[in-house]
């Protein structure tokens, strides 16, 4: 060893090998008996390890004397001072002498009493183990004594005779100085934060649980008490008192129980918070047979309950009180009897879940859950995003661009060249296009109202609007008007919410039927929505039609195109008069197109979908039926409005591999060290304008999904009856069934 830590570094290999060589011969050590006293401390130390479980003992016993005001002065979060005084029964003197010794009850005298143990306290452990690691002083007197007595007491024993003194009815005990003498204790419960606000949480607890009895607690020299209850006859009064009003007002009573002595007997009453009530975490106030315990698997389950039910209330409030017969408890399984166990404890737990379920589910079918659906913008799922905006407001992807781009540039030529996008031809509305456009709609509810015929007149229309109104689901509508958007399951579907059912909903064919719908009903009313350069149809037709068929080119082909595209722009301009009037889509004299209709508020539809929109007006609109070609309008319009996953691959996922760049793998051939190649490659590896397009058009849509389709289709939206078959709505789980697989997991 020695030279292993010689002058200079040595291998740690060569340590080892040497200590290998030589090893030390060790005798086992010897067993001795420990000191009475030791022993003592060390039990001690377990029994009462924080100034906080010195408290909880001597309350305790207070309750086990049967007192009827308990009160507890601390100082310096007990380690200076913990002083419980009680108007219990007291103490005899003949007992003061081996109170504090280890192993002294009054409580139990055989082990079978512990069957029926009904007493917080029986092991005669707490007054002992207090005084191994802390100076306690007793003061107490007995009913229809004169005087009381004090005694003090050191590792167990009595120091002195008791010395008569003035007293109140009851007992009160000083513990001074805790773990005075175990330094290490005491230094990392100085550096810890102090027992003070556990000490109060620990009486509060006591407090609503044994409401016939006055509490109080306070700091050493304080004038106000941090706890104080009164004894009342009502378990909510002592919960409004101790916990606040918006606890107890938050509240649903609740009871459970199981007479059946085949599997469980218990009884369970207690007070659980509803969804209103919202926690920073859950505060579960359990007593069983009175004694204040902690169940780590009841906790669990009704947590889950909870997060599967009220996922925005899921940290609850919880007090119950469960009654079992004392022979189906355990109370000797930890030192403290924090923890009990208890006999079918797995079927309890089970049917206090149950019920606590039922009871959330019926508060919330019947009042509660709509007041969640208000603010869907905070669901959870929403508010783990990173960027979740704080006031929503759509992402900019609005904001004109300062260059003039010539227009065939602009608008897309094929999918792998979206470098044009029709955005450019939109305009911000500014204020005064808006009032103009408010203004309009005035104009047009005025003109209404003083001429409400003027669109039943169009019978058409109005026989278009009754089929919609007549033919609805019944259960679908209620599941849209009541649901919570929760989020975005894939490109296509969104996950929400109906009571404690989960669906996925296609919102494409939902976008695209309300748009449908809405044109119908705002049939002939539209506001516009500008676009700040007219694009002509010809360019918007041939770029429809070269989409329609990449792989066809050629001269002829072309040609072709272009005739078609020559007969649909003067079917359009014949038709534009009528275009404009019924359904707001404005095209000039010179053939471009400039305004589209609003059709929901604030949505402006995808504008790379125009070339595809326009060419659907020319080719599959009938014109010849009146019914026929409103309804095929609409159509169009529905489709072109829809909310489809942007054109763009969307760049979360494995869309991101479209955004790479070429050039870079092109630099990787070229050549040049690898480090430079490498390094090229890092700072050009996605186009990163594109990028932020896609990233832009996709948190567009989403933002419109939640915050525009989803409310507009609470107000509007009529569900067809296929929805319910075809697939756009699937019910994916109930969560009361998730729940107990969760809790399998
Ligand atoms: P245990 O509570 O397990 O019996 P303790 O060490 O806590 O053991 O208390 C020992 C005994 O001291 C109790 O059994 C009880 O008789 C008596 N005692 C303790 N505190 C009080 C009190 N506040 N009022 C009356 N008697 C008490
Ligand atoms: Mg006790």
């Amino acid at each position: 060893m020695e030279a292993g830590s010689a002058e200079t570094e040595q291998p740690l290999e060569m340590e080892v090998e040497e200590e290998e060589i030589a090893p030390i011969y060790k005798e086992p050590p010897k067993i001795k008996r420990l000191e009475e006293s030791v022993v003592n401390r060390i039990a001690a130390g377990e029994v009462i390890q924080r100034p906080v479980s010195a408290v909880k003992e001597l309350i305790e016993n207070s309750l086990d004397a049967d007192s009827t005001s308990i009160s507890v002065v601390v100082k310096d979060g007990g380690l200076k001072l913990i002083q419980v005084s009680d108007d219990g029964h007291g103490i005899r003197y003949e007992d003061l002498p081996i109170l504090c010794e280890r192993h002294t009850t009054s409580k139990l005298s055989n082990f079978e009493d512990l069957q029926t143990i009904q007493s917080m306290g029986f092991r005669g452990e707490a007054l002992a183990s207090m005084t191994y690691v802390g100076h306690m002083t007793v003061t107490t007197i007995m009913k229809g004594q004169l005087h009381g007595y004090r005694a003090t007491y050191r590792d167990g024993v009595m120091e002195q005779e008791p010395k008569p003194c003035a007293a109140v009815k009851g007992t009160q005990i000083m513990v001074e100085n805790l773990f005075y003498n175990m330094i290490a204790r005491r230094k990392t419960l100085q550096n810890s934060a102090d027992d003070y606000p556990k000490i109060v949480d620990l009486l509060s607890r006591f407090a609503i649980h044994h409401i016939n009895v006055s509490f109080s607690c306070r700091k050493h020299g304080a004038a106000r008490a941090d706890v104080h209850s009164v004894a009342t006859s009502s378990r909510l009064d002592a919960i409004r008192s101790v916990y606040g009003v918006s606890v107890a007002r938050n509240l649903i009573k609740i009871e459970a129980f199981d007479d059946e002595s085949s599997s469980s007997v218990f009884k369970m009453e207690g007070f659980i918070s509803n969804s209103n009530y919202i926690g920073k975490k859950i505060t579960m106030v359990l007593f069983i047979n009175n004694r204040l315990v902690e169940c780590g698997a009841l906790k669990r389950a009704v947590e889950i309950v909870y997060s599967a039910t009220l996922p925005k209330a899921s940290k609850p409030f919880i007090y119950m009180s469960i009654i079992l017969p004392s022979e189906h408890v355990d109370v000797n399984v930890h030192p403290t009897k924090r923890e009990v166990s208890l006999l079918h404890q797995e079927i309890i737990i089970e049917k206090i879940q149950s019920t606590v379920e039922s009871r959330l589910r019926n508060s919330n079918e019947c009042r509660t859950f709509q007041e969640q659906t208000v603010d869907a913008s905070t669901s959870s799922l929403r508010a783990t995003q990173k960027d979740s905006p704080k006031n929503p407001t759509p992402p900019s992807s609005q904001t004109p661009k300062s260059e003039k781009v010539p227009v065939h540039k602009m608008v897309r030529i094929d999918s792998l060249d979206p470098a044009g996008r029709l955005h450019a031809y939109l305009q911000a509305t500014p204020s005064s296009q808006a009032d103009k456009s408010s203004l309009a709609s005035i104009r047009s509810a005025i003109r209404q109202r003083r001429n409400p015929r003027e669109t039943a007149d169009l019978t058409s229309v109005q026989e278009l609007v009754n089929i919609i109104d007549s033919n609805y689901h019944s259960g679908l509508l209620d599941t849209i008007r009541n649901c919570t958007y929760i989020g975005m399951a894939d490109e296509v579907f969104a996950l929400i919410q109906h009571n404690t059912h989960l669906y996925l909903a296609n919102v494409v064919n939902l976008s695209k039927e309300l748009m449908y719908q809405q044109v119908l009903r705002r049939f002939a009313h539209f506001n516009a929505i500008q676009l700040s350069d007219p694009a002509p149809l010809a360019d918007l037709l041939m770029l429809a039609l070269k989409e329609e068929d990449l792989d066809a080119e050629g001269e002829e082909n072309y040609d072709l195109k272009e005739k078609i595209a020559e007969m649909n722009i003067q079917l359009l301009k014949q038709k534009a008069e009528m275009l404009q009037e019924y359904f707001g889509i404005h095209i000039d004299t010179n053939g471009n197109l400039s305004r589209l209709p609003v059709i929901l508020d604030q949505y402006t539809p995808d504008m790379d979908r125009v070339p595809e929109f326009v060419l659907c007006l020319g080719n599959d609109v009938d014109w010849d039926d009146e019914k026929i070609c409103f309804q095929t309008i609409a159509a169009a319009l529905g489709n072109f409005y829809a909310m489809h996953p942007p054109l763009l691959p969307n760049p979360s996922g494995e869309g991101l591999q479209f955004y790479k760049r070429r050039v870079s793998s092109n630099c990787h051939q070229a050549g040049g060290s690898l480090k430079d190649a490498d390094d090229a490659a890092v700072e050009s590896e996605y186009d990163d304008e594109l990028l932020a397009d896609a990233e832009n058009a996709w948190a567009h849509r989403e933002w419109s999904i939640q915050h525009i389709l989803f409310p507009s289709m609470r107000l509007f939206f009529k569900p067809l009856t296929s929805m319910a078959s075809n697939g756009t709505f699937v019910r994916v789980a109930s969560l009361e069934k998730l729940y107990k697989i969760f809790e399998r997991c």
